[in-house]
């Protein structure tokens, strides 16, 4: 028999009748023996996260505001409690309650404070499925510096997870060499499944959320977009990098290495099939010769304009050196014969374009030097790109038909994605058209 580690995001979590179904799906495979829960998520739009509620009373009991801390201490007791007594479940977690409450007041950290989310959860999930409670900070730890210590932490986790035969481990928090609680950053109960799925030696990692799995664009401008069904890990790197939200960004990492695959999957339904991810792919479906569209607004252009530029021996190294020196890393660097541009987040240069300029000026004495800012990117990704003729022609083809004027292309060497700039007014447009042309 195989091993699937699961992880259930926040909103799978947020009430009662969601941990019935996540029961429901645990018991429906005997493989899914690993189970890492994060902490109840909004049960509506206007809902606050358990994890914000827990930030919230930190910062109150550290400014001694007694009264908000109670007011909002009390409903995050009432969420827990509402999700035992909703399941019917003869648990008795006031003795737990309190003592995280005067830990919190007693300034036991923030980390501390928002792990508990996740500790509680992981209490309830366990003993209403009947396995066994694994608390991360025993398994999960850090280094002084605040990485995961993934040597330690593997052979403790590997050697814990031999005894128990089905177990659920909180998300999001290990511990550090001082023996503190510290959390990974937002989002983090991602890496933790990760990590269990490595140690565990896990065949799958499902990662159960609200979505039927990674969406070929954002829904905000597309309309219904199609769920991809296979994407590889380095596909999905370069999709969550230009903004896609899926995963948290290192949760990848400790399963990639080992070739685990991760399927997401929706709680909600189930029955979908959700998106696979994967170390390779060898085929691609013909349909869908891109295998996703991802951008972000907020970049700028600095263009460097230097006759015979290109046969100055050093120039780039010297222009490198000043981005280097302002420790600003850039996304792009397209040139020509006697121009080079830098393409950045306009944020990285914000309060100090005039000195960043100045230096760029003393440095290369170009002949010009302008700032474009307005610029958005576009990542047209997809591994079948290498194998296909005209996806490029494509590409231009629905910008031009949508009247959006290309401002920079890049195809990457390894020919997994194209990148476009455009101006921020025409994103949503070049986006919609881009996901027309090749998926409808
Ligand atoms: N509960 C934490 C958060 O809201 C961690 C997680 O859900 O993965 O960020």
């Amino acid at each position: 028999m195989g091993i699937k580690t699961v992880k259930f995001g926040g909103s799978s979590l947020c009430d009662a009748d969601h941990f019935r179904m996540v029961a429901d799906i645990i018991k429906s495979d005997p493989e899914r023996r690993y189970v890492v829960p994060s902490a109840p998520g909004k049960r509506s739009k206007d809902d606050i996260k358990v994890t914000d509620m827990l930030y919230e009373c930190y910062k109150f009991a550290r400014e001694r505001m007694t009264r908000e801390f109670d007011a909002t201490y009390e409903k995050i007791c009432d969420r827990y409690n509402g999700i035992i007594s909703g399941l019917g479940l003869n648990f008795d977690i006031s003795g737990e309650l309190e003592y995280i409450k005067q830990a919190i007041l007693m300034r036991a950290g923030r980390d501390f404070a928002a792990s508990r989310g996740e500790y509680l959860n992981s209490l309830i999930l366990a003993k209403y499925l009947g396995y066994d409670f694994i608390d991360a900070e025993n398994v999960i730890f850090f280094k002084e510096g605040g990485n995961i210590d993934m040597e330690l932490t593997e052979s403790a986790l590997s050697y814990e997870l031999k005894k128990h035969e089905r177990a659920v481990i909180p998300g999001f928090y290990g511990k550090m060499p001082n023996d503190t609680v510290k959390t990974f950053s937002r989002g983090g109960s991602d890496i933790t499944g990760s990590i269990v799925a490595l140690a565990s030696g896990s065949d799958l990692y499902e990662n159960w959320t609200d979505v039927s799995g990674v969406l070929m664009a954002d829904p905000r401008i597309v309309e219904n977009p199609c769920v991809i069904e296979k994407i590889t890990y380095r596909e999905l790197r370069e999709l969550s990098y230009m903004g896609a939200s899926v995963l948290h960004e290192d949760a990848t990492f400790p399963v990639r290495n080992a070739g685990i695959p991760i399927n997401v999957r929706n709680t909600l339904r189930p029955e979908d099939p959700g998106t696979m991810i994967v170390k390779s792919a060898k085929g691609y479906d013909k349909k869908h010769i891109i295998t996703g569209i991802a951008g972000k607004k907020g970049f700028s252009v600095i263009t460097i304009e230097s006759d015979m530029m290109n046969s100055e021996v050093g120039f780039g190294r010297k222009v490198l050196e000043i981005f280097e020196e302002f420790g600003l890393s850039f996304e792009h660097l397209p040139s020509g014969i006697d121009t080079m541009s830098v393409i950045l987040a306009t944020s990285e240069i914000e309060g100090r374009e005039d000195r960043l300029l100045r230096a760029l000026k003393h440095s290369v004495h170009p002949d010009s030097i302008t700032v474009e800012k307005g610029l958005a990117l576009i990542a047209v990704v997809g591994r079948g790109m290498v194998k296909s003729k005209g996806t490029a022609a494509r590409v231009f083809k629905a910008c031009t038909e949508a009247d959006v004027n290309i401002r920079m292309i890049d195809q990457g060497s390894c020919e997994l994605n194209i990148i476009l700039g455009v101006n921020e007014a025409d994103f949503e447009a070049a986006v919609g058209a881009i996901y027309g042309e090749f998926v409808h």
